[in-house]
């Protein structure tokens, strides 16, 4: 089927064609019978390999035709582009080249050339060849601002974190826009990596450099009490899991499995009990939050957490539809809460099948917290749904009627 590019490469030479005959420069004309002059051979080539469709031909026989100068570079550029575009990248990387090899060309026209090939080979997966072409644009261009952000996306992808901050921290000056949390992220990712590898003290210097910048990330607390945890410095990890929870409801869901486990590995549940009903004795909205967190992870058999759970389910309306739970509600203790876990366990499983963090940038929801969003790539802009989407969850588990 014939593609968007095809069209363009077509009406290209259709304008050549239009061009050549103004000014004449195909064919010999011969004025003096009053016959058109003949059409170009190399035009006429060059429409065949269209009309079959042999792209690449047609491209060549277009460049061959068409010498880079002052009044062509443009529609060599836009050419490039739109191959790159639709995917067609060796095309793009053929035609930028060649614009490359052009020998009088303009330092502005050869910046261009260098980003728009830089951009062929990100396209391409071809890492290296990018971030070359990126790092000599951002030594020095009017491209200097893109070819940092294009850097940082690759440092991204290596995750070179340590290169990423350096991009970044040139990219801040420049650009006069903050990246702070988008720096303090890439601390983040190297703590967690000295974690993987052990080294806890290097881990905390990075947590330290992430808490410093501003807006201050949240990651960098869960990250601390992690550290904590791995070092068996139990107090501080409850005490910065506690203050996620208190602080910042968005990471409720992360930090309530931590906590529960923190207090189980040290027996000491019932303290997590008391310290959770003297939280919501001042702050009681915060019941909701910690069921859904609960039903999302799973959490069931802790007193307090399993009250929050059923009062949650007793004033959802969707469940109280489908569950007629004043009944269970009204049932001796014991069959009760027997019937709350299997409802609250049948939930879990419904939830975990449901996306549970949406992007607030572009909308990209995924089951599993995403520090940086796939497909806008900005950073920390997942929040988590509201509640369980019981509505549309019984409606797929064919629960519904
Ligand atoms: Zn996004």
């Amino acid at each position: 089927m014939p593609t968007e590019s095809t069209f363009f490469l077509a009406g290209l030479f259709l304008l050549l064609a239009a061009a050549g005959w103004a000014l004449g420069h195909f064919g010999e004309r011969d004025d003096v019978d009053g016959v058109p002059p003949p059409l170009n051979i190399d035009y006429l080539k060059g429409l065949n390999f269209l009309l079959n469709e042999q792209t690449d031909q047609a491209l060549e026989h277009f460049m061959k035709m068409v010498r880079v100068d002052d009044s062509t570079i443009e529609t060599h550029f836009a050419l490039g582009n739109l191959f790159r575009r639709r995917g067609e990248v060796d095309r793009a990387i053929r035609i930028h080249q060649n614009i490359i090899a052009r020998p009088d060309l303009a330092a502005e026209q050869r910046d261009q050339a260098w980003s728009s090939l830089a951009k062929d080979y990100l396209k391409a997966g071809l890492l290296d060849r990018a971030e070359n072409m990126f790092i000599r644009l951002a030594a020095g261009s009017r491209y200097q601002v893109e070819a940092l952000q294009q850097l940082c996306r690759i440092y991204e992808q290596e995750h070179e974190w340590q290169k990423a901050i350096d991009a970044s921290q040139r990219l801040d000056v420049l650009s006069g826009k903050s990246t702070a949390l988008q720096i303090a992220h890439y601390y983040c990712e190297l703590a967690e990596q000295a974690v993987d590898e052990k080294d806890y003290a290097a881990a905390r210097g990075f947590v330290k450099k992430a808490q410093r910048g501003r807006p201050r990330t949240f990651r960098g607390a869960l990250a601390r009490g992690d550290i904590a945890r791995a070092t068996n410095d139990t107090k501080t990890a409850l005490r910065l899991y506690h203050r996620i929870i208190e602080e910042n409801s968005y990471l409720i869901s992360e930090a309530l499995p931590r906590l529960v486990a923190t207090y189980q590995s040290d027996g000491s549940t019932a303290k997590l009990d008391k310290s959770l009903r003297s939280l919501f004795k001042k702050n009681p909205a915060l019941k909701k939050d910690i069921a859904y967190a609960a039903i999302v992870n799973d959490i069931g058999g802790i007193d307090v957490i399993d009250e929050c759970v059923e009062e949650y389910m007793l004033n959802e309306p969707t469940l109280v539809e489908f569950i007629d739970m004043q009944v269970m509600a009204g049932e001796e203790e014991e069959s009760r809460r027997k019937a709350m876990v299997r409802v609250r366990a049948g939930l879990s499983k419904l939830a975990a099948a449901t996306p549970r963090y949406q992007c607030r940038e572009c909308g990209f929801s995924s089951q599993r917290l995403l520090w940086q969003c796939p497909s806008c790539k900005d950073w920390e802009t997942q929040r988590p749904f509201a509640s369980v989407q019981f509505d549309t969850l019984l409606q797929r588990s064919g629960i519904a009627r």
